[in-house]
């Protein structure tokens, strides 16, 4: 277990997150879900990530925002 800023990772044998606890969801995301958080038009993002009313600034206040 492994930390990047607040945010805990999974890391793998190189150091690099396999799995990250993302704080919209407070759950293990992997980083493919997470890039499509950031990428794909806001309607598109899974309600689950969007549940918190703050969640756009979570997301983008994020350390793995572009990681
Ligand atoms: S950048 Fe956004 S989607 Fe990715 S882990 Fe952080 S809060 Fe979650």
């Amino acid at each position: 277990m492994a930390f990047l800023d607040n945010v805990e990772y999974t890391p793998d044998s190189n150091g690099v997150a396999e799995y990250v606890k993302c704080p919209l969801v407070d759950d293990w995301i992997e980083p493919v879900d997470c890039m499509e958080n950031q990428d794909v038009k806001e309607e598109y993002i899974p309600a689950r990530f969007k549940a918190k009313s703050d969640w756009k600034e979570i997301c983008i206040s994020c350390p793995f925002r572009d990681y």
